[in-house]
């Protein structure tokens, strides 16, 4: 944490103000989780705006919370917490605009088996959360011979109608932008990279990286106006894909299309053949304990249902779940901005069940990473959501008492060990 107030790291070597230097901890703590969160809101909001929608109250809210954190505008603890948690708030709606938004463009997406791997033949893959890009891709290379390929966020594209319209985009290959390295490393033909979560390109592959849009990294070449002519051309030149079957994956689980299997899941539930939900996912990284989130979901037991989105899904999602009564074990409802569809069945669950959310026979494992987990993790506190397990490790930014105001209000408890807190989430620990 920096302390603008006297312009070093707070708490760091030389500090000896921390409380009585105008700049108290706590309230630097609600700044950087303020600020955290409007980044991921910005990026909501920005995906919407590139496809045509925008909403005043969420612009304001950007404008009023990033004023709130200047220095010495305000030193009341309340009005910050109420801030952060409005920031959820705001965030939900701006996943909902998005969400509208891509239906309207895109269709509403249904549920896809994704073939994994590569095919034979020149290929392009594009990583990133930016469907319009994609989009504009399959209608530059559609007849070229170019075989499309998604990676990392843009699996849930194929869910989507307009997607499914494209012959030529024929798979998913990899898994989450940590393994950018080694994956684009091995994949012979050209990447294109249209948001954040790319990591600086090795020199093996930087020559046949693009980058559009809001990302860049120096070294690779900058697309603007989605004028993918130099992407396609190198694709050609690249030497072809070898043909490398890797399974299968599934996406597309949109909140309407769960919802058309309500009665079904209600009486699965009633029935005692589904017992409990999990949701396990949000941003993954390199950190090592990541595993975690593996192991968890091979733990959750054939009688439960796995409910997921964003790319820390793909620690477990090319395991075989299966079904119960014809219900899979694994939706996956897409993006990290999809939590909304996640959140819209929980809601539409608590309501099937005349109960609330914390009600539910449902258990939240998230994994964080950067500024789109912490708003989507306010978004589930403004909505009162309780109990949910965070990890691999508590964002470092988070003050003690600010901790323990989580803790005591949210029950918000970092992960431990995979069984116990199976056990746990179960009821059948030990206490
Ligand atoms: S889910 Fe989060 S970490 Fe993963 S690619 Fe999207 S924004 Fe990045």
């Amino acid at each position: 944490m920096f302390c603008y107030q006297c312009e070093q790291t707070a708490g760091g070597q030389g500090c000896t103000k921390i409380g009585v230097c105008g700049k108290d901890p706590d309230i630097q703590s609600l700044q950087d989780i303020l600020v955290f969160g409007l980044k991921g809101i910005a990026a909501y909001a920005y995906h919407a705006r590139e496809l045509g929608k925008s909403d005043s109250e969420v612009n304001a809210f950007m404008h009023e919370a990033l004023f709130a954190t200047l220095t010495n505008v305000d030193f009341d603890l309340s009005r910050y917490v109420e801030l952060v948690l409005k920031a959820g708030q705001v965030n939900l709606k701006t996943m909902e605009m998005l969400n509208n938004a891509h239906v309207e463009k895109f269709g509403a997406p249904t549920p896809a088996i994704v073939s994994a791997g590569t095919k034979a033949g020149p290929g392009i893959v594009i990583t990133g959360h930016d469907l319009i890009d994609l989009l504009e891709l399959l209608k530059q290379t559609e007849g070229k011979g170019i075989n499309i390929y998604t990676h990392g966020e843009m699996l849930p594209a194929h869910g989507y109608p307009e997607f499914r319209k494209y012959k030529h985009l024929v798979g998913h290959y990899g898994t989450a932008w940590q393994n950018q390295k080694k994956e684009f490393d091995e994949f012979s033909g050209a990447i294109l990279v249209t948001t954040n979560c790319i990591q600086l390109p090795k020199d093996s592959y930087k020559d046949r990286l693009f980058t559009c849009g809001i990302a860049g990294a120096a070294g690779a070449e900058h697309i603007k106006g989605r004028d993918f002519s130099k992407v396609i051309a190198k694709a050609l030149a690249c030497p072809p894909l070898k043909e490398n079957k890797a399974g299968t994956l599934s996406t597309g689980f949109h909140y309407t299309a769960v919802l058309g299997l309500a009665d079904k899941v209600i009486a699965a539930v009633k029935a005692g053949k589904i017992r409990r939900f999990f949701f396990i996912g949000g941003c993954d990284g390199a950190k090592p304990g990541r595993n975690y989130f593996t192991r968890i979901a091979e733990l959750v037991p054939k009688d439960c249902v796995i409910l997921t989105a964003a790319c820390g899904k793909f620690r477990f999602n090319y395991q075989d779940f299966g079904t119960i009564d014809g219900i899979p074990r694994l939706i996956d409802t897409g993006q990290c901005n999809d939590c909304y569809s996640a959140i819209k069945i929980a809601t539409a669950l608590a309501g099937a069940f005349n109960c609330g959310v914390n009600d539910l026979p449902l258990s939240f494992v998230v994994s964080w990473y950067e500024q789109k987990a912490v708003a989507i993790l306010l978004t589930l506190l403004h909505l009162g959501v309780k109990n949910i397990r965070l990890g691999p490790s508590l964002p470092a930014f988070v003050s003690p008492n600010i901790l323990k105001f989580l803790v005591d209000t949210y029950n918000i408890k970092p992960i431990g060990e995979p069984e116990k807190d199976m056990a746990d989430m179960l009821g059948t620990g030990t206490k």
